[in-house]
């Protein structure tokens, strides 16, 4: 955990993770106290139990098609977070649970409470993904109640002034309201990195902080200093240099803004800036901004409602989708990243004490090869009238026997195989397993969750995650130094991509390719173009000597030239 240290006279600072970068100064607001509304749990009358039934079943369609409705407004990932609200807030299982209490007496309030209370506990036991949701979830129960109670319905009540926006944690339906010309900066003191909020407010274009320790000691109206690029919110900062930075900020998203590719250092060293989909959608959202090609399909994402395998003619059809909003650029398509927090049902998975040390990813084959055999006829009917073979790619590759498996199966489809570096074993072993496939991609996420051995979904250990833990990126290095060994590209499609002080960095230490949610492309394009290679380089190996977060990113950022004054933070 990060120590919080007064930076200037008057002036603290509190430390957190980078989700989305940026500088900005404004005053502070907080989330509107969510009203605790006391649910009542006497009895009613037998002859009441069926109409409260029916009152609770209105209110939850009430709220779900109010989250429809904002859901049509919306677009991209705040679009489906809202709309997948939308379904939980009349998903038969928790509204079955709570009119089984209602049978027996129990007003709707309190069964809505007891209910969703029940799905929080099973949900924050299986941990990861479905952790996550259990903010969804309370946000619900909120929502069900302050309809039921005739409650003003809660959430964020938007300032009259650009302001800085500091909670807990957020609901991400509160987060995808957010208005970006009066929420400037977000910071919660819970969530990580790759949390709904993070990936929504990335979305939004706002910067933002996870995991802050001491934010809720920071007043209303308290300005501060919120720079989501070195991870610090400075609370009274000096005024000079809050205007400094916050104009320095505004030139480079005007840098952003302008920047339409190629992806290349300022001396003309090409690194594919790319975009990581999960759809056709998000696939032709893509092809409006700079990005050169498909860096990471996450096919998984396509199937998680599904009972059963879809057939291998609908498999090819989203595909195509996805092939067609870039017919003639590089498009890498992973298999299944099938288990851990992304279970699917059609997938064989095993009863598990630790899934994300499970059968995930291409572990599933072990148990099952035809689940990966039809994904890849799939992918080869749907690029069969493409000039170009379309990449492929195998998560949570650990042995040389496993990339040597999956590339004989791609290759006999013509299909260009590689593999994802997301286990350390993976990275040590670059050379060897490198030496069976064409390329590889490296995903920090998981990277870091299995060096750190810290759950990347955990706000509590969100330190241990950060991809600028030097351990994390000693392995990117080894990875990339193999790559260049046998001449083959190695690509990074976790969220350190996105990171445009990291992204430097990476190219530095030898990286081919940088893969991210689309609307972090330009900033990361537009800082590379302004830092030759060699500096990058030399950027780089000054990392490699770092032994902390917080000690990386300052150097990083005096090698680029990017230092402001600031001391690093003491891990
Ligand atoms: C990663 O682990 O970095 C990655 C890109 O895969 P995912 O986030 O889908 O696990
Ligand atoms: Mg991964």
């Amino acid at each position: 955990m990060s120590v919080s240290l007064p930076e200037r006279a008057g002036s603290i600072v509190l430390t957190g993770i980078p989700a989305v970068a940026g500088v900005v100064a404004a005053p502070v607001v907080r989330p509107v106290e969510r009203v605790r509304i006391e649910t009542a749990s006497e009895n009613i009358a037998k002859s009441d139990r069926a109409p409260e039934a029916e009152r609770l079943r209105v209110a939850a369609a009430t709220v779900a098609q109010r989250l429809r409705h904002r859901a049509t407004r919306a677009d991209g990932a705040a679009a489906e977070v809202l709309s997948a609200n939308a379904a939980m807030a009349v998903d038969r299982g928790w509204l079955g649970v709570a009119e089984g209490s209602i049978a027996t007496g129990t007003p709707a309030p309190a069964a809505t409470t007891a209910a969703i209370e029940q799905f929080a506990a099973m949900f924050t036991r299986l941990g990861g993904r479905m952790a996550e949701r259990v903010t969804d979830l309370y946000d619900i129960r909120d929502r069900v109640v302050a309809e039921l109670t005739g409650a003003p319905e809660p959430g964020i009540t938007l300032p009259d002034r650009p302001s800085i926006l500091l909670a807990t944690d957020l609901a991400p339906a509160d987060t995808a309201g957010l208005d970006p010309n009066l929420i400037v900066g977000l910071a919660t003191s819970l969530g990580g990195p790759t949390s709904h909020t993070a990936i929504i407010a990335r979305q939004l274009g706002i910067p933002c902080l996870v995991a802050v320790t001491g934010l809720d000691e920071v007043p209303v109206g308290a300005q501060v200093l919120l720079d989501a690029t070195t991870g610090r919110v400075t609370v009274h900062p000096d005024p000079d240099a809050d205007a400094t930075a916050a104009a320095d900020h505004r030139a480079a998203a005007a840098r952003a803004a302008a920047w339409s590719g190629p992806g290349a250092t300022a001396d003309g060293h090409r690194v594919d800036i790319l975009a990581n989909v999960q759809d056709g959608a998000s696939a032709r959202a893509a092809r409006r901004t700079p990005a050169a090609g498909i860096g990471l399909f996450r096919t998984e994402l396509c199937f998680l409602d599904r009972e059963s395998e879809p057939s291998i003619e609908e498999q090819a059809a989203t595909y195509r989708e996805v092939l067609d909003a870039y017919p003639d650029a590089k498009v890498v398509i992973r298999t299944l990243d099938a288990g851990s927090d992304k279970p699917l049902r059609f997938a064989p998975h095993p009863d598990e004490a630790n899934p994300a040390l499970g059968v995930r990813g291409i572990r599933t084959a072990l148990l099952d090869d035809g689940l990966l055999d039809r994904q890849l006829d799939a992918i080869a009917l749907a690029a069969a009238d493409r000039d170009t073979a379309p990449w492929v790619m195998a998560p949570m590759i650990s042995t040389a026997a496993e990339a040597e498996s999956f590339a004989a199966k791609a290759r006999a489809r013509a299909l260009t195989p590689g593999i994802m570096i997301e286990v350390p074993a993976a990275a040590l072993l670059a050379e060897t397993l490198l030496a069976h496939v064409d390329f590889a991609s490296i995903g920090t996420n998981d990277l870091a969750q299995y060096t750190m051995a810290a759950d990347r979904m955990s706000p509590h250990l969100a330190t241990l995650t950060d991809p600028w833990q030097p351990a994390v990126l000693h392995l990117v290095a080894r990875t990339a130094a193999a790559g260049h060994a046998l001449a083959k590209p190695i690509g990074v499609c976790g969220e350190a991509a996105a990171d445009p002080l990291l992204a430097c960095i990476l190219t530095g230490l030898g990286i081919t390719s940088l893969s991210a949610a689309a609307p972090a492309l330009s900033p990361v394009g537009a800082t590379l173009a302004t830092i030759p290679l060699e500096t990058c380089r030399r950027a780089a190996q000054s990392v490699l000597a770092t032994s902390n977060p917080a000690e990386a990113r300052a150097a990083a950022r005096t090698a680029l030239g990017m230092d402001s004054s600031q001391p690093a933070e003491i891990e």
